[in-house]
């Protein structure tokens, strides 16, 4: 987006503000969509990466259907329109009652571990299709917190443990239609996809009543300028080719899901901030913003890398700055960081911060949640109020002590 446009947006909805670039997410959207050829693709959007409603819509009326990690999740794909069955619930750790509901919504389950299968086995026999998610123990992901495929991940049904997985299937007779892996988020390429993949269709062999395998996500963007990123294209035309073979091989025609979220969403956010102050100390400048970890974490959280711009001022001599938040804790966003001239109540803009950006937002500090704004077609929509004090104090009881 243009920086005069942000800085327009920033000046009529206030900072700090969230604005997401719906044209770049059907840019993306599209990518992926076209990079598979001859195969029934199904786009599930990962909810968690973004999950204002009015997102969830718009990814539905792109085709897409939805992949969610809580019940709650589901409620909200719900509510933005879609079809139960169109939602892959796929929750990591929840206990069987939360898998019932999910059910009784008519949700289709994924289910990660051999004791709830056991459960749900019992309760359901082969009345409710399920998918389950395999671990091939493959290594890969930007950082061990969101790299999930590795020996000591708590994702998944261990590769490991397939002789006792099918003993309790067949035990039960659970229906299961759908195998599933997720390596973790930012897997550097292809090669790594398609070594999983190997493993999903070895082991397919063993599940005759399979409809569709869900690939997962992880692919990569690209934070700063000449980031490595996943060459969807190559990936596209490689799992295709091998994805057919494998559906002649069988003599059915599976559908191959993908659940991205940063893939889809990242690059269409920017996070627009104010700035409130500039510090000079004996060792640095600080420019200080009016906002910090509390509306986005992925710099503190991941020591993720957000280029960050000063769209007030963007063609003035270039000056070293570390971009801070308000924060009574240690929340930089960026050290050391080239920035054109800084001047108070300039506007900043942090690119790539659609995904995990107000999804992981809290009002640590007491502070009100950021503003979102959804920009389609040059048309803006403000899609989340900006908090206020009313919202913190919604569920808190003032108590009358004795
Ligand atoms: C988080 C998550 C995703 C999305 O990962 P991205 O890296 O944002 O694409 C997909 N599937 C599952 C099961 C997840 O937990």
């Amino acid at each position: 987006m243009e920086n005069k446009q942000l800085v327009s947006l920033a000046k009529q909805y206030g900072t700090p503000l969230y604005v997401y670039d719906a044209d770049k997410m059907a840019e993306q959207y599209n990518r992926l969509n076209d990079a598979f050829h001859g195969v029934n693709l199904k786009i599930k959007y990962a909810a968690k990466a973004l999950s204002n409603i009015s997102v969830l819509k718009w990814m539905k009326q792109q085709g897409a259907g939805l992949d969610v990690v809580s019940i709650q999740e589901a409620h909200l794909g719900i509510k933005a329109g879609y079809e139960p069955k169109d939602i892959l619930y796929t929750p990591n750790c929840v206990s069987i009652n939360e898998i019932i509901e999910a059910v009784d919504l008519g949700l289709m389950i994924n289910i990660d571990n051999i004791s709830i299968l056991e459960q749900f086995g019992h309760k359901y026999k082969d009345s409710v299709p399920c998918c389950v998610r395999l671990n091939p123990h493959i290594m890969a992901g930007g950082n061990s917190k969101i790299s999930t495929g590795h020996i000591d991940s708590k994702f998944g049904i261990s590769i490991l443990q397939m002789r006792h997985l099918l003993r309790v299937i067949d035990t039960y007779n659970i229906n299961v239609v759908g195998l599933h892996i997720h390596t973790g988020s930012d897997i550097l390429d292809s090669e790594v996809f398609l070594r999983g993949t190997e493993i999903i269709f070895e082991a397919a062999e063993d599940f005759p009543d399979l409809e569709f395998i869900d690939f997962g996500s992880g692919f990569k963007v690209a934070y700063r300028a000449g980031d490595v990123t996943t060459d969807i294209e190559s990936l596209g035309k490689e799992l295709s080719k091998r994805f057919k073979d494998f559906c002649i091989q069988r003599g059915k025609d599976l559908e191959l899901w993908f659940e991205p979220g940063k893939f889809l969403v990242s690059e269409s956010g920017y996070f627009l901030a104010s700035v409130n102050v500039i510090k000079t100390t004996p060792a640095t400048v600080f420019v200080g913003i009016d906002t910090g970890m509390n509306h986005l974490l992925r710099p503190m959280m991941y020591d993720a890398y957000h280029s960050i711009e000063n769209i007030s001022n963007p063609s003035s001599t270039e000056r070293v700055y570390t971009v801070v938040g308000y924060i009574c804790e240690t929340d930089t966003f960026g050290t050391d960081r080239k920035l054109s001239e800084v001047r108070e109540n300039d506007i900043i803009a942090i690119k790539n911060a659609g995904a995990y950006g107000f999804s992981m937002a809290s009002n640590y500090n007491s502070r009100f949640r950021p503003a979102e704004v959804l920009v389609q077609n040059g048309k803006d929509y403000l899609i989340r109020k900006r908090e206020e004090m009313d919202d913190l104090l919604k569920n808190q009881i003032l108590v009358d002590f004795e």
